[in-house]
């Protein structure tokens, strides 16, 4: 589709339109390298490429960032104790409403998925589209095979502790994990198909161990990169890698 630039510009998160018409008449954007001034220059969408005060970005109908989240941000909009991870990313995708598929704990490292795409974050949070998610959990106590074959089986999830206890009666949770390998001697890495609050940690205490760090290397079929440093967040070309690559 074709699409006059200003409002390209505006449509990947770039400020108003009036903003992003002065970007360009400014002589900051260069689409598919070459110097733009003109607002109303008409432009196919699919393909494109601009940069902007040097920076180069795709253009993207939708957009999906994979983070390396680092320890002590907050998935949430409206974090309570520490930053967003929202914080970490530049302002034009703030500005298009990306937001975590699921989320991570404020002390949980790792893969992270971001997106504009509503129906995406549905698809991918939705335990009826069995997304594998990998966790690295560094426990306190040595592992037993029992643990182990426990988490396999299936294990009766505590409420929260966060939760307030006492005002109604929750039927029993029970969580399976579809992988659980003693990498050594306290480090699990379990592999889960749905995402409950605290749903690692409160498997590992159902099993009478506790874990002390936790780190997800893995989202489907995507793996954090490993040159990507814990802060630092790169584009996912097409949502379909996250279910093979
Ligand atoms: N399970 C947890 O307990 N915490 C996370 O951050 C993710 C999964």
């Amino acid at each position: 589709m074709k699409q006059r630039l200003s409002q390209i510009l505006f449509s990947q998160g770039f400020g108003t339109r009036r903003l992003c018409a002065g970007l360009v008449w400014n002589g900051e954007v260069t689409v598919n390298g070459e110097l733009v001034d003109d607002p109303d220059a008409e432009f196919e969408t699919n393909g494109l490429r601009f940069t902007i005060g040097g920076q180069e970005w795709p253009c993207y109908d939708k957009a999906l960032i994979l983070l390396n989240k680092p320890a002590g941000y907050e998935c949430s909009q409206k974090p309570k104790h520490h930053p967003s991870v929202m914080s970490l990313l530049p302002a034009p995708l703030r500005e298009r409403g990306v937001q975590p598929i699921g989320r991570l704990d404020e002390d949980t490292t790792g893969l992270l998925l971001l997106t504009d795409d509503g129906s995406l974050i549905h698809k991918l949070t939705s335990p009826k589209h069995h997304v594998p998610k990998v966790y690295e959990a560094r426990c306190k106590h040595p592992l037993t095979a029992v643990m182990a074959e426990q988490l396999l089986a299936g294990v009766e999830l505590k409420e929260p502790e966060s939760k307030a206890p006492g005002k109604f009666q929750r039927p029993p949770e029970i969580s399976k994990a579809e992988g659980a390998e003693i990498v050594d001697e306290t480090l699990l890495r379990l592999t889960l198909l749905e995402g409950k609050y605290h749903q690692v940690k409160r498997m590992v205490a159902a099993v009478g161990n506790r874990v002390e760090a936790l780190h997800r290397p893995q989202f489907g079929a995507l793996t954090l990169p490993a040159d990507l440093k814990p802060g630092e967040w790169r584009w996912v070309p097409s949502p379909d890698l996250v279910w093979s690559q």
